[in-house]
């Protein structure tokens, strides 16, 4: 039997070199996975599938060789990278998923997100987010020309960089009813997110919540489902 990872927050962007090797050597290391799922945010900022860098290039290449060896990829969404499309998921041998999804986590039903539809009580994000999910200004972004989206993500980086927005001291955690209530929806016990940056396991009434943490150019981090059991894990990157 091979096993599942889960991992997000990768950030990926030119700047990231360290990460970008911890990545593939993690993947080098876990040879017979049956599943890989990337819980977004893999990218720092995606700014639609014909921006063709070679890091993207690079990425494309990895994805596609672990699908050619048998894993099964799947990528969710997260709010850095939420323009990832099918061009993308195709040329990498991945399937993109929705915001949520219930998978069947050795033999459990189990949610899976990004997490960012968690943290409700970060109201100007939400707003935010009902805009650029909206399809028409998705659609209207792509109508510009590489260079103008370029320069829109950049900007937004900088407004991040300012705020520290990676810091987990700068984003909102989750709202507790708001995890409540999406794992009633789906009826499930057990949840799967990042976003937060705060790596963690959580035992409530509801069920289990699992945290992914957020790599950084000295760790990565990886929750790993073999034989029933489900391990989170930090390692340290060269
Ligand atoms: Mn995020």
């Amino acid at each position: 039997m091979g096993s599942t990872l889960f991992v997000s927050d990768l950030h990926l962007s030119d700047s990231t070199p360290a990460i970008e090797t911890g990545f593939y050597t993690l993947l080098e290391h876990h040879g017979s996975l049956d599943r890989l799922f990337i819980l977004g945010d893999f990218f720092e900022y995606w700014i639609g599938d014909d921006d063709d860098t070679p890091l993207h290039r690079r990425i494309i290449e990895c994805l596609a060789s672990v699908r050619a060896c048998g894993t099964e990829i799947f990528i969710v969404r997260g709010n850095r990278d939420f323009m990832l499309g099918d061009d993308f998921a195709e040329a990498a041998g991945a399937t993109l998923l929705g915001d949520t999804t219930v998978i069947d986590v050795a033999g459990v039903p189990t949610l899976i997100l990004h997490g960012d539809t968690l943290c409700t009580d970060d109201t100007e994000y939400q707003n935010l987010r009902k805009v650029m999910h909206d399809p028409d200004w998705k659609a209207n972004i792509l109508t510009q020309s590489l260079e103008d989206r370029r320069a829109f993500a950049e900007s937004l980086r900088a407004a991040s960089r300012e705020k520290a927005e990676n810091d987990p001291t700068n984003i909102v955690d989750v709202n507790p009813e708001a995890v409540e209530s999406a794992m009633a929806e789906a009826s499930v016990r057990r949840m799967i997110h990042g976003h937060t940056h705060r790596p963690d396991r959580h035992q409530s009434t509801a069920g289990e919540r699992f945290v992914l943490g957020d790599w950084t150019n000295q760790q990565g981090w990886y929750l790993e489902e073999s034989n029933g059991d489900l391990r989170l894990e930090s390692f340290e990157l060269a």
